[in-house]
């Protein structure tokens, strides 16, 4: 059992129905995540993805979750208010049966990190830029068990481990450790 905090809790609510798929928030967040910050943008990069249908009316943004190195064994598909929604549409997995949220260039996984940096930002990006008030920004304390998550470096690395096997990826750190 693990030691019990108090955790600041942050989250974005949804709001479907205001969303209009205009996908500023994907724009602003691969800008805001670029190397250095703003020097590119690339939808492909965020980690908010806007499922759009507009001959259907679906917008759904849905934000980017953990790694799994494993599909699941079967697909789900919802239909919401006489809406059909496509397979895995409301995953927020980082998964090997799909192109979303992964670097488009290495492969690697993306996960939605608030936009952590530092001095701290009033409300995350894609809040902020989203002019209908589809996502609203909410902040919470709860008492919590302490766990360790895995974060975007560790994530990384097991994907890439998946991918490559761990003594490929061990051998090649250390070719890089003698380079530098
Ligand atoms: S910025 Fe807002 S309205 Fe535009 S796609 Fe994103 S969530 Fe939807
Ligand atoms: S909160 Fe930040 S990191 Fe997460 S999707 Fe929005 S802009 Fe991207």
């Amino acid at each position: 059992m693990g030691e019990k905090k108090t955790k600041r809790v942050k989250t974005i609510k949804v709001d479907v129905d205001k969303c209009n798929g205009c996908r500023a928030c994907e724009v602003i967040c691969s800008a805001f995540h670029a190397q250095p910050k703003y020097s590119s943008n690339n939808p492909g990069r965020a980690r908010i993805r806007v499922i759009r249908h507009p001959l259907k009316d679906i917008y759904v943004p849905v934000y980017a979750g953990e790694y799994t190195p494993a599909e699941c064994m079967g697909r789900d598909r919802y239909v919401i208010d006489g809406k059909e929604y496509e397979e895995c549409a409301f995953c927020r997995a980082s998964c090997p049966s799909r192109s979303i949220f992964k670097e488009p260039d290495s492969g690697l996984p993306l996960r939605c990190d608030m936009c952590e940096s530092d001095p701290p930002l009033p409300e995350p990006m894609c809040v902020q830029w989203c002019l209908n008030d589809a996502l609203i920004y909410e902040e919470r304390e709860e008492d919590v068990e302490e766990e360790e998550r895995p974060g975007e470096m560790e994530a990384g690395i097991e994907a890439l481990a998946d991918k490559y096997g761990l003594e490929k990826i061990m051998e090649a750190l250390s070719r890089m450790a003698v380079k530098s």
